[in-house]
């Protein structure tokens, strides 16, 4: 067997960080007193308000580590990481803005031209332009390389046809980034042959249809594209470099902490309950475990916020937080429905209960969504030398 070979290292946090945190702090109290947003679980997946979304950005809280002459502000990824931490313990609604803060920015950073630095960065650090992500589609989700929409050339750029699956928040989003296959598949290089597309959603031939979850919601959504013109610019990077791409992702999408707290909100609150009771040592134990836990998550969470500031590739030690967090964060809801038992039916229960059903019929999707759980137990095993 190779070394083991993972690292957390520990954040070097100055006092610039725990002041915007404070910040960012103060601004959701005074929100929840003026009542602009109710607390929910998974609100960086389920609550969109661009409202709201467009406030983040007046206080310049998105894009916060890009250049400033795109609308950023040059901080670091551990200021970045109190703002979004802050955001999901306080359950808001900021799914709008999210994918475009987390990692379609950061891609054109890295690989848009000029025009899309200058014309769309601004706008997301502004809260006012979002994105989807087009990756899975029907029969290509753990095999992405299985992606069936393909992009022909064509004259002054590209026709896209295909079908995108499980689009989140795609239903108000201007642009997509697409995944298409440019070139035939290469059995022996199965990851060959893919290229990513900046894709407006208003495109002629772009059809955006809502899927509606088990909790009634219609968060995530199948996207056709038949035919669909976009121009030589629209491609990110270079042609061929889309598996290159989406991999060098991977720790920017999997590590943070929407991976450990998309049910922090209902814990929360029973811990409130809790600490008014001042009885139960059997409750105090569960919970005093799953605090315990959550601390050890974050500091893995922030090892990899810190390896990300340095410039390095964090896919499995990100694989790990992913996969240890995501479980965490559903067995939060079973542990609590020892205490507290669930009440589907609407407007019953109290806002714990409340909390709790809500979480409920969320919870299956946290193992699914950014890589399957068996996937990233492949991923850790190869970092680990095992296979
Ligand atoms: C809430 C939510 C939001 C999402 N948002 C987006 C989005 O915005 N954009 C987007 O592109 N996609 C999105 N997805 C899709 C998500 O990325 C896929 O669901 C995921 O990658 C799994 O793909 P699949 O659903 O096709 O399942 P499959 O790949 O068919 O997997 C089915 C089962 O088989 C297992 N399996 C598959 N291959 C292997 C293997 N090699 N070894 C062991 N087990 C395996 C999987 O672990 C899983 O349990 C979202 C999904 C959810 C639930």
């Amino acid at each position: 067997m190779q070394n083991i070979n993972f690292n957390f290292p520990a954040p070097v946090v100055d006092s610039s960080v725990e002041a915007l945190r404070l910040e960012v702090r103060g601004f959701l109290a005074d929100e929840r007193r003026k009542g602009t947003f109710q607390p929910g679980p998974d609100c960086w997946c389920a609550g969109i308000d661009t409202e709201f979304t467009r406030k983040l950005g007046q206080k310049g809280w998105i894009g916060v580590t890009w250049p400033k002459e795109y609308g950023g502000r040059e901080l670091t990824a551990l200021h970045r990481y109190v703002i979004t931490e802050e955001l999901l313990v306080a359950g808001a609604p900021v799914h709008a803005h999210w994918i475009a803060d987390r990692q379609s920015g950061p891609l054109i950073l890295q690989s848009g031209t000029q025009a899309m630095k200058e014309g769309i960065l601004p706008r997301i650090a502004a809260g006012t332009c979002y994105f989807a992500l087009g990756l899975s589609e029907p029969g290509a989700g753990s095999d992405l390389a299985a992606v069936k929409t393909r992009a022909v050339p064509t004259e002054g750029g590209w026709r896209i046809t295909g079908t995108k699956l499980w689009s989140s928040g795609a239903q108000v989003c201007e642009y997509m980034t697409v995944l298409a296959r440019t070139s035939k598949v290469d059995e022996k290089h199965r990851h060959a042959g893919l290229t990513q597309f900046l894709v407006r959603l208003d495109a002629p031939g772009v059809t955006v249809r809502g899927i509606r979850d088990m909790s009634g919601v219609e968060h995530f959504n199948e996207t056709n594209f038949d035919n669909v013109f976009v121009p030589e610019d629209a491609v990110l990077g270079a042609v061929g470099d889309g598996w290159k791409q989406i991999t060098g992702e991977l720790a920017m999408e999997r590590s943070g902490p929407e991976r450990f707290l998309s049910t922090f909100v209902a814990l929360e609150r029973a811990f409130s309950r809790m600490a008014a009771a001042r009885e139960n040592t059997h409750q105090q134990a569960v919970l005093g475990r799953l605090a315990a836990r959550i601390r050890a998550l974050r500091s893995m969470s922030l090892g990899v916020a810190t390896l990300l500031q340095n410039g390095e590739s964090p896919d499995v030690e990100a694989a790990i937080v992913k996969d240890i967090g995501t479980r965490f964060e559903q067995e939060i809801i079973e542990k609590l429905r020892e205490f507290w038992p669930i009440m589907m039916a609407q407007g019953q229960g109290d806002e714990l209960q409340h909390l709790l059903s809500e979480s409920l019929l969320r919870q299956p999707s946290f193992t699914l969504r950014g890589g399957t759980n068996e996937i990233l137990k492949g991923i850790i095993a190869r970092g680990l030398g095992l296979r």
